[in-house]
């Protein structure tokens, strides 16, 4: 029979390619019920998936920082039966850390780490029941490598990587599969606009030498990793699918070969040492042509490496 999908934040971005691409499966294997906070904006959802919208696909308002609207989302799925959970919602934060109020970083964790607890345990006693379920999480690169000026965001992912990590393991005992998708950048239409927003933006309370590495050292090399390596929703959707649709489903997947052998140095050396120097000369040593380093260093790690990154095709 059709398996029943929840995913969540499919107003724009990945969680949209992720619905239509689950909708149009040409096999009609699965009943996608795309929510979002406000439902007022589901018109791009329904002009891209196009005649599924009420066969394979429907709509349902879910904010994942309400418990109440969890609650009643999730009671108003038929027998509250979700098959596959996909967590997508999220927020970015970008920015030195002296100009982001404390509640600023409350409202990140209250979506990115909140938001995905207040589904899993929504949900979690029914597939218990079943015995069966698949949880699927969209971290990112971020939920496993530090990023500068990305520290609080990176920090709720992170929270997110270990609550997920500790799950898995009881999950597993019920026959519940737990997954992470850990994509490097994606273009989606905010990333641009939200880069040039940050760039014109003034940081009062902030020391000039900082604001300096922020926006003239950080942010020209942030473009550019985004335009030189940067992967469509289209990619993470497809990986998704390849994801849920694997027999033994892995729990990490990373969607960007450019990523793995940054990842691999943290394991590789357990100090920490050979991470925050690589990035310290990456950032600002290399600057402008972090992209090429970054290349370079793919290249020269052994193909294994690259093979443990989830592909799109
Ligand atoms: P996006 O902003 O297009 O999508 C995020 C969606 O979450 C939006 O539709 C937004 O309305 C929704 N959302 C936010 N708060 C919500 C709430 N309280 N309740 C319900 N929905 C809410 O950006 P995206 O890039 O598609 O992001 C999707 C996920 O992918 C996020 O978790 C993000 O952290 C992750 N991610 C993005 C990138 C990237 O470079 N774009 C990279 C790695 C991971």
């Amino acid at each position: 029979g059709q398996k029943v999908v929840l995913i969540t934040g499919c107003s724009s971005g990945i969680g949209l390619r992720i619905a239509v691409t689950l909708a149009t499966d040409e096999k009609k294997r699965y009943h996608v019920i795309a929510t979002m906070r406000d439902l007022k904006k589901k018109d791009k959802l329904l002009e891209a998936a196009g005649d599924v919208y009420g066969k394979t696909l429907m709509l349902l308002p879910l904010d994942v920082c309400s418990d109440e609207s969890v609650r009643q989302c999730i009671n108003s799925v038929k027998d509250r039966h979700i098959d596959i959970l996909i967590n997508n919602a999220g927020v970015g934060l970008l920015g030195p850390v002296e100009s982001i109020s404390i509640e600023e970083m409350k409202r990140v964790f209250d979506t990115n780490f909140f938001g995905v607890v207040r589904m899993i345990k929504e949900v979690m006693p029914d597939m218990k029941k079943r015995r069966s379920g698949h949880i699927v999480v969209m971290s990112s690169v971020m939920g496993l490598q530090g990023v500068v000026f990305n520290d609080v965001y990176t920090a709720s992912k992170f929270a997110m990587e270990g609550f997920c990590e500790s799950m898995a393991v009881q999950l597993l005992k019920f026959n519940i599969r737990l997954s992470m998708i850990e994509p490097g950048p994606v273009h989606t239409e905010f990333e641009t606009k939200m880069m040039e927003e940050v760039a014109k933006m003034e940081y009062p309370g902030v020391d000039a030498d900082t604001i300096r590495y922020f926006k003239d050292v950080y942010l020209p090399s942030s473009i550019d990793i985004f335009e030189a390596m940067g992967q469509t929703p289209e990619d993470i959707a497809k990986c998704t699918k390849k994801v849920i649709e694997s027999d033994s489903p892995r729990f990490r997947n990373l969607t960007n070969s450019l990523y793995t052998p940054i990842v691999a140095l943290k394991y590789a050396d357990e100090t920490g040492g050979l991470s925050v120097n690589t990035f310290y000369n990456l950032l600002f040593n290399f600057g402008p042509l972090m992209h090429i380093t970054m290349n370079i260093l793919k290249c020269l790690t052994c193909s294994c490496l690259r093979r443990r990154t989830i592909s799109p095709d």
